[in-house]
Formats: C-alpha cells, structure tokens, sequence
C-alpha cells in the first residue's frame, strides 16, 4: 500500500477545486468546515477517490442549487470526516443496496462509487455511517484512533 502519516485537512483541500468546478457550472457551491485533527496513516490516492465519489453523489443530488459541506473534526479519538449534501435523501428501500457493485438509480450510472469507497474504507479500517432524510444526506467516514500508528 501507499499509505502515509498526513494530513487529513490537507487531501480535502487538493480535492475541493475539483468539485467546486463541479458545483459551479450548476449554482451549487462547496464548503469547508475543517478542524485541526491529528494525522491520519491513509493513502491519499484512495482517499481522493473516496471524497471525490461521495461528493460527486452529493452534488448530483441535488437538483437546483445547494451546497456541498465537508468537515473534519475529532471525537471520540476518532477523525471524522462528513461529505453533506442538500438533496432529496436516500430513499429508505434503496439504503442497503447503496455501495453495491452496480447499483445505481441514475441513467448513467455505473454503480461504483460507493463500492470503491466501502473498500478504501475497510483499507484503512474506517467506519462510513449515512444519515439521511428528505433534507438531505451525510456520509461520516470515522478514521479509528489505531489508523495513526498502523
Ligand atoms: P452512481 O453514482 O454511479 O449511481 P454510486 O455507487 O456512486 O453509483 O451510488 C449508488 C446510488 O446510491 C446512486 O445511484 C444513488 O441512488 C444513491 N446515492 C448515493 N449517494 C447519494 C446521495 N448523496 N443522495 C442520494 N442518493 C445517493
Ligand atoms: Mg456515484
């Protein structure tokens, strides 16, 4: 693996002008909400891909405009990172099908984002909880306290 002590922070910012273009070309916007947490032992390629795919979800979501918030923070020793969006939400009947390879409600979807990311995930012995609603959804990746000294 390629897997580094560093920054989470830090992988969140070389993302965020890739998906604020996004947002942009459609009146959506991104925003950071980013504390100081200690580092993480990750590979910043898979990490990319993981904050990449959950946002993109995020901004399809959401029809008109809104905006797409990510956040770090510490608790409960773990690193947190939340990817939220505006959409609609996930509607309870498709909830234990999401991150199934192949599954996808789109017309051009392929179904693998989410694949790719519960697989980064369990890479680094991350947990990723959703919490949706008609308001909206969160995707919480929680980084174990252990991922610092893997
Ligand atoms: P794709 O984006 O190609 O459809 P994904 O694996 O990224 O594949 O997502 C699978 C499905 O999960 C999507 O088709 C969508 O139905 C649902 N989904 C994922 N993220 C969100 C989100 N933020 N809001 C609403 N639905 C979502
Ligand atoms: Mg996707």
């Amino acid at each position: 693996s390629h897997k580094k002590v560093q920054d989470l922070n830090t992988v969140v910012r070389a993302l965020t002008p890739l998906l604020q273009a996004e947002a942009l070309m459609e009146n959506k916007n991104v925003k950071l909400n980013l504390s100081d947490c200690p580092h993480v032992y990750i590979d910043e390629k898979e990490i990319r891909q993981l904050i990449l795919n959950i946002g993109m979800n995020g901004l399809e979501a959401m029809e008109e405009t809104g905006v797409l918030t990510i956040k770090t923070y510490t608790e409960n020793e773990e690193i947190v990172l939340e990817i939220e969006d505006e959409g609609a939400g996930i509607k309870e009947e498709i909830i234990s099908d999401i991150g199934t390879p192949f599954f996808t409600t789109k017309e051009n979807g392929t179904g693998l984002g989410l694949a790719i990311c519960y697989s980064v995930a369990q890479r680094h012995s991350a947990n990723i909880d959703i919490e949706s609603n008609k308001d909206g959804t969160t995707f919480l990746i929680r980084f174990p306290k252990s991922s610092v000294l893997e």
